[in-house]
């Protein structure tokens, strides 16, 4: 059983001119393996924002508060202690690797991970399967990473990486933006797998609820203007989807 705790979380950005710019204005969330969150909210309130700053991004400066894996200190970890203490993010914006292919791309990273190489022969069958149930392509593993990947090959990848890298928690960022409903179809039924493990505690942020109605979150949150404006369950995504965000963004205007 793991633990991330986010404890009144405070970020800015630093700007090209040097000024700092406030996003995050005190974040508190608590994910257990083995438990679906999902964090929604309109474009530009800082759902990214905490996805880089739980990963490490450099750009992102954290000015206050506290982020914990199982009591450890993440924000002093480098990103790479991060992934090995069994963070995982899938980015909104995949990066492309150009000559690194996705094979080579996975058996490393299991290899950091796990502290030693996967025996050939069951890695190769596991990451055969994992891309079959994506339905993604067998070739697909000798192209470079994200190289040329339509959105929807992308947002398969990082699912294929999901289920192969077994993170004690993964962030998923937007991976539901872009996907036709075939794929949207196809990448819920991955995240439900590994929902279904119960080994991995999984924060889903979405600006939209559809893919709500395939991963049913046991909790919901609603982030407004870099903090959490409400929390419920799932059916605070349904009410989401009939009234929008506007009331929260009305509210966060006149708020002090
Ligand atoms: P969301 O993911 O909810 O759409 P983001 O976290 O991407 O929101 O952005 C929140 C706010 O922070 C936005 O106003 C955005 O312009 C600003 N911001 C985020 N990243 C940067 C950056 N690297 N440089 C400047 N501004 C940024
Ligand atoms: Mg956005
Ligand atoms: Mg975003």
């Amino acid at each position: 059983m793991s633990v991330l705790e986010i404890r009144d979380l405070q970020v800015s950005v630093r700007l090209p001119d040097g000024e700092a710019h406030p996003i995050l204005f005190g974040v508190n969330l608590t994910i257990r393996s083995g438990e679906t969150h999902a964090i929604m909210g309109p474009n530009g309130s800082g759902k990214s924002t905490l996805a880089y700053s739980i990963a490490g991004h450099p750009k992102y400066e954290v000015t206050g508060g506290s982020v914990t894996l199982d009591g450890e200190d993440v924000l002093s970890m480098s990103v790479d202690e991060r992934a090995r203490a069994g963070l995982f993010l899938a980015m909104q914006y995949p990066v492309e690797v150009p000559g690194v292919s996705v094979a080579n791309f996975l058996r490393t990273s299991k290899t950091a991970l796990d502290g030693e190489a996967p025996k050939l022969r069951t890695w190769a069958g596991e990451l055969k399967g994992a891309m079959e149930r994506l339905g993604m392509d067998p070739a697909f593993a000798q192209r470079n990473v994200n190289d040329g990947f339509s959105g929807g090959e992308k947002k398969r990848h990082e699912i294929v990486q999901l289920e192969l890298l077994k993170p004690a928690i993964a962030v998923l960022d937007e991976t539901d933006s872009g996907l036709d409903i075939d794929a949207l179809k196809v990448v819920s039924q991955g995240i439900n797998r590994v929902r279904e493990t119960g080994e991995t505690g999984l924060l889903l942020i979405t600006h939209y609820t559809r893919i709500l109605r395939y991963v049913k979150p046991d909790f919901v949150h609603v982030f407004v203007a870099g903090k959490i404006a409400e929390e419920g369950g799932p059916e605070l995504a349904e009410r989401l989807e009939e009234e929008g965000y506007e009331r929260y963004q009305v509210g966060a205007g006149t708020a002090a």
